[in-house]
């Protein structure tokens, strides 16, 4: 027999096409009046079509948002939100937008409602990434999870093929290794490969064909659940060394996951094969690491750090940061392995369990 504890966050989920239009009614169902709405600078245009459907109900925009969540950033937002009085934030982007929208909450407890246009998942956890100085500090407070989020489809149908593929492969970095957290469940066990199934079916067709409704439909609907896995149980080593690369040497959040979760998986394959036959299943695979390499062939990902700006004299340096306050991991961090792991990220050579 499997123990577990099972803990829900509670959240309000609207999902659809068009979902966009009902958010004047989520708006008045948590009785607010004057909002902020943030975004990134990219994203602009759908912060004004925000304003625009809500009307009086929003008392300014603050288009700033950018990647990691600089502290700097948060606190030009919370000037805005003190001299208008605002009593919520509506956030419309991806997880650095949503990212930013958490900040605000953490220092002021205002709701937020949230629109993720990518698939993130960020929306879905109590986790909030912030940095200072160079740093980048991660903490989990429920006051950060958003009130509502409503999934409108359409709002993901702009966001480029090379990016969704990106996007949509950190979303089932959250589910695979949510299949083996120390304190998994059952119920996350079926939303992890309900989520993996649904992302590996969309997103080679969204690559080819970025307006298919039914197809980001689908992505969507994963990444919901995949980010539900992130915000529910512990994340291992993919995701430490993911943060430690990301906040460490700059490189892009979706696109190092990308590379690095096959080199992860490969690390744990023989730790936690359970885990590896149920992605292997999701991924309509006879084998977990055969199966994600081909689906990151058919998105024409790019497989090597060394393609996204990390220097090779960096490798050791990554390595290092990586083993100190490592995750619990189904497979002990060594620091040999884990340079490896990195080395052959860097090269972009293919998966192999053999180390
Ligand atoms: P992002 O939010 O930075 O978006 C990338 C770019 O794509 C931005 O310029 C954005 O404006 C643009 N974009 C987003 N959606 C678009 C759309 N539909 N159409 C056109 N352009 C669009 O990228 P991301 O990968 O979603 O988020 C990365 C950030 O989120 C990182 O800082 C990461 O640490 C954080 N994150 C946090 C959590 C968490 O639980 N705390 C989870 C996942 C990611």
């Amino acid at each position: 027999m499997r123990e577990f504890v099972y803990n829900a966050a509670p959240a309000r989920v609207v999902f659809g096409s068009g979902a966009l239009k009902r958010l004047p009614d989520e708006v008045e169902r948590l009785g607010l009046e004057r909002l902020l709405v943030v975004s990134t600078p990219d994203q602009e245009g759908q912060g004004r079509r925000v304003a625009d459907l809500l009307g009086s109900a929003v008392a300014g925009l603050f288009p700033g948002a950018v990647m990691h969540t600089p502290v700097g950033v948060t606190e030009k937002a919370l000037a805005i939100v003190a001299a208008a009085k605002m009593d919520g934030v509506v956030a419309i982007g991806g997880g650095s937008t949503t990212g930013l929208g958490k900040a605000i909450a953490l220092r002021t407890g205002l709701p937020q409602i949230v629109l993720p246009t990518t698939y993130a998942g960020s929306e879905m956890t109590p986790i909030l990434g912030e940095t200072e100085g160079g740093v980048k500090r991660t903490q989990t407070a429920a006051k950060v999870l958003p009130s509502t989020v409503i999934y409108d489809v359409d709002l993901t149908l702009s966001l480029p093929p090379s990016l969704s593929a990106v996007s949509g492969v950190n979303a089932i970095a959250h589910a695979a290794e949510a299949l083996y957290a120390r304190d998994g469940n059952p119920i996350i066990d079926l939303m992890a490969q309900e989520g993996i199934r649904a992302l590996a079916r969309a997103l080679p067709r969204i690559v080819e064909a970025p307006q298919d409704g039914a197809a980001r439909a689908d992505a969507l609907y994963g990444a919901w659940l995949c980010g539900l896995c992130l915000g529910t149980v512990g994340m291992a080593v993919h995701h430490k060394l993911c943060h430690t690369l990301g906040g460490s040497f700059d490189l892009p959040h979706a696109e190092t996951h990308t590379i690095v979760l096959p080199h992860a998986l490969a690390y744990n394959a023989r730790a936690a094969p359970q885990a590896m036959a149920r992605i292997a299943a999701a991924l309509g695979s006879e084998d977990a690491l055969i199966g994600l390499d081909r689906l990151l062939a058919r998105l024409k990902v790019k497989r090597g750090l060394a393609q996204i700006g990390m220097p090779e004299s960096s490798i050791a340096r990554a390595a290092e940061l990586a083993v100190a306050n490592p995750y619990w991991n189904p497979r002990p961090v060594e620091r040999g392995a884990i340079h490896e792991l990195i080395r052959r990220a860097y090269d972009g050579e293919a998966p192999r369990a053999d180390f």
